[in-house]
């Protein structure tokens, strides 16, 4: 028994980096699930290229750039509530720009698209592919920047 006592311990790491390599998958299980075709049904192909495939509007090109109504950004594939009116700034960028969302509804993940990491953020409902945070927003409030492709929102104002 003694002899197999090693290859015992090893067949247990093994099987608990098999766990927790499972555990850190970035394979994450959204509320709001479709195929790609379903998608590809409900989304114009420009929200479909950015929420769906990660593509970039041209700057200055989307609708809600320039949007100053009062109201509420919701996710442009499932609806979820992504940001407030008054939480948009004016970056310059091309892009609309917010302060900060909702929290619960935003997912932060990492991509290096452009041979550097950069964070990424995504729809916590859907995960449909918003846009990109940066820390050189407003220092007076967060200091964030969610820069954030107009084709990935869809916008409700606020009855006033
Ligand atoms: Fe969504």
């Amino acid at each position: 028994m003694k002899k197999y006592y090693p290859l015992f311990l090893l067949a247990i790491l093994v099987s608990c980096q098999g766990i927790s390599q499972e555990k850190k998958s970035p394979k994450k299980e959204y509320t709001v699930v479709k195929t790609d075709a379903e998608w590809k049904e409900i989304l114009s192909p420009l929200a479909y290229d950015v929420l769906r495939h990660a593509a970039t509007e041209r700057p200055f090109s989307g609708p809600l750039n320039d949007n100053k109504k009062k109201g509420i950004y919701v996710c442009g594939g499932c609806q979820a509530p992504l940001y407030e009116s008054q939480y948009k700034f004016d970056s310059g960028s091309g892009w609309p720009s917010f302060d900060r969302g909702f929290e619960e509804n935003l997912e932060y993940d990492v991509d290096y698209k452009i041979g550097y990491p950069r964070s990424e953020l995504k729809c916590n409902k859907c995960g449909g592919h918003l846009g990109h945070m940066f820390n050189d927003g407003p220092r007076k409030t967060t200091g964030q920047r969610h820069c954030i492709n107009s084709a990935a929102l869809a916008f409700i104002p606020t009855n006033e």
